[in-house]
């Protein structure tokens, strides 16, 4: 049986593609297909069997699943800093594996009310202008602004593409050639 695997960040910097196609024997385990890999222990921390959550290794996949790999989400100070190479579709996969459940309860209009929330403390950093606070806060609101995607079912980096991809939307310019008091 064929396994799609998508690695994330810096699993798929490891792998070196963004999804790779792993044959099997009928009747393979989580736990399998992960030695299969050959990825060092540890270094995988989350796993997704069709977008959902899976903890238990020794689930049985079955021809065509499509599993994701999330690393630890880098946390804690010190150490170097890697760049770990997200894109938007990965930054929404994570915040899901995270949070998805907590979402879908909260809905909608509850998760908005936490962006407002993070958006107020974005303003008091750079109210402070503390560099190190500006830095936790903006991800703080990338977070929520991908819970918000989450919840309502939009691809962000899909969204984002057809309206900025090409050319500014007000003018239709590459760069932009809008008064600067207009903001599409
Ligand atoms: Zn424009």
């Amino acid at each position: 049986m064929q396994i799609r695997v998508k690695p994330m960040g810096v699993l798929r910097q490891r792998l070196g593609k963004q999804e790779l196609v792993v044959e099997l024997s009928d009747g393979s385990t989580l736990e399998q297909l992960l030695e299969k890999l050959a990825l060092p222990a540890g270094m995988v921390q989350v796993v997704l069997v069709n977008q959902e959550r899976e903890a238990n290794r020794q689930r049985v996949l079955h021809h065509n699943d499509e599993v994701t790999l999330l690393a630890p989400v880098a946390g804690g100070g010190g150490g170097a800093r890697a760049s770990t190479g997200y894109t938007l579709d990965e930054v929404q996969t994570v915040i899901r594996a995270l949070y998805g459940e907590k979402d879908t309860k909260r809905g909608l209009q509850g998760c908005f009310l936490w962006f407002l929330e993070e958006v107020g403390e974005l303003s008091a950093a750079i109210r402070t202008n503390t560099a190190s606070s500006i830095a936790e806060e903006l991800a703080d609101t990338l977070a929520w602004l991908a819970t918000l995607a989450n919840v309502a079912g939009v691809d962000l980096a899909e969204v984002f593409h057809h309206k900025y991809g090409r050319q500014c939307p007000g003018c239709g310019q590459l760069p932009c050639v809008c008064p600067s008091e207009v903001k599409p």
